[in-house]
């Protein structure tokens, strides 16, 4: 007799559901999930080991419940007058994600966002009973923001996420426009700056708006830039209010004291993470070259990844590339593939196989 999940008392909401499920395959080029592809450094790693071992030391008594010395150290680092009451940290920014669903969202309530965008907006919204109305954006993948005005005044959704860096399109979203959002929301506007450090020169941040905001919302993440996706550790910028609304929904204890230290400590070689994400940020820009000269269609890219096709069978070219041993990510619009910027080794794999793979 067989016990399936089907047989369990599940949420009507939750049944037929798809988890979220990138592929981890064992692969020599990993280039589907939007990692850092340099691991920390060996002087890093010490460092980390170090923290790692005198915080364990500690590790009978529980957390700082309120991470205040990582704060500090994140509202350091973003700059723009912000200090720690302004930040609030938790494990990856899924988890700030999530915190602020539980406290803006939930049954009765809609979250808005602008597709296609990063799959865990609805995911996330619907695990914690939050309504998703799903808005396309326009054909290069830009937010049409008068029918994004639109659909916010037919929805009044409570919680608008707008992803700048855009994953998977790697659209950046132009200020004025974030702006016009803003003004227009009746609830809360998140916007995903997951891959804000590899935005193109020019491209400002949404953290400009927060003084004129209160409302507004900014989640980063150290798993891209910083080269952290391993520690889960992600944040966001706001009002000091956000930060108080938070506390009613967030576990006590919620972020260890191995994870603060390990995100403190990483801080501290920030200069080093962020030298690398400039080498990344030109391997991108070549990549986005070099698809167009073979003929390739490319959406421009702040992110450090490059969405391309067009492809009459995405799933072949996407296989054809893994059994080279090459792993990208079959996402995006149909005939569209996504593929991380690696280091320039495997960049030249991805090349190869790709050529290969469409026989050019
Ligand atoms: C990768 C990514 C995140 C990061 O998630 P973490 O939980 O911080 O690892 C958040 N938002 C978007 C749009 C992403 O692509």
């Amino acid at each position: 007799m067989s016990f399936t999940l089907n047989d369990l008392p599940l949420r009507d909401d939750l049944r037929g559901r798809s988890p979220y499920g990138a592929p981890q395959l064992d692969v020599p080029v990993v280039l589907n999930t939007n990692e850092n592809p340099h691991a920390p450094s060996p002087r890093l790693a010490k460092a980390l080991a170090e923290a790692v071992a005198d915080t364990a030391l500690g590790l009978n008594r529980y957390p700082d419940r309120d991470a205040v010395h990582l704060r500090e150290g994140l509202a350091a680092y973003l700059g723009h007058g912000l200090t720690a009451d302004n930040v609030w940290a938790a494990n990856g920014s899924n988890e700030i994600l999530q915190q602020l669903l539980q406290a803006f969202g939930g049954p009765g309530r809609t979250a808005m966002g602008f597709e296609p965008s990063y799959s865990m907006h609805p995911i996330i919204s619907r695990g914690t009973g939050t309504g998703w109305v799903a808005v396309p954006r326009d054909a290069d993948f830009r937010i049409d923001v008068d029918a994004a005005l639109a659909a916010i005044a037919e929805h009044r959704p409570s919680v608008i996420f707008l992803t700048s860096p855009n994953n998977p399109t790697g659209t950046a979203l132009e200020i004025a426009d974030i702006e016009r959002i803003a003004r227009a929301a009746p609830g809360v506007v998140v916007v995903d700056e997951a891959y804000a450090e590899f935005r193109r020169e020019g491209r400002p941040s949404a953290l400009s708006l927060l003084p004129d905001h209160p409302r507004l919302i900014v989640s980063r993440t150290m798993s891209k830039a910083f080269a952290l996706a391993g520690a889960r550790v992600g944040y966001l910028a706001a009002h000091p209010a956000v930060v108080d609304a938070l506390q009613l929904v967030r576990l006590p204890y919620h972020l260890s004291a191995v994870t603060q230290v390990v995100a403190v400590t990483a801080l501290d070689h920030a200069d080093e993470l962020l030298g690398a994400v400039d080498d990344l940020r030109t391997e991108r820009d070549t990549l986005v070259g070099w698809l167009r000269a073979q003929g390739f269609s490319v959406a421009d890219s702040d992110a450090n990844f490059v969405l391309f096709g067009e492809f009459e069978d995405r799933t072949r070219v996407w296989q054809d590339l893994l059994d080279q041993q090459v792993l990208i990510r079959e996402t995006g619009p149909p005939g569209w593939l996504r593929v991380t910027v690696g280091t320039a080794e495997e960049m030249a794999a991805f090349r190869t196989a790709l050529l290969k793979a469409t026989g050019r």
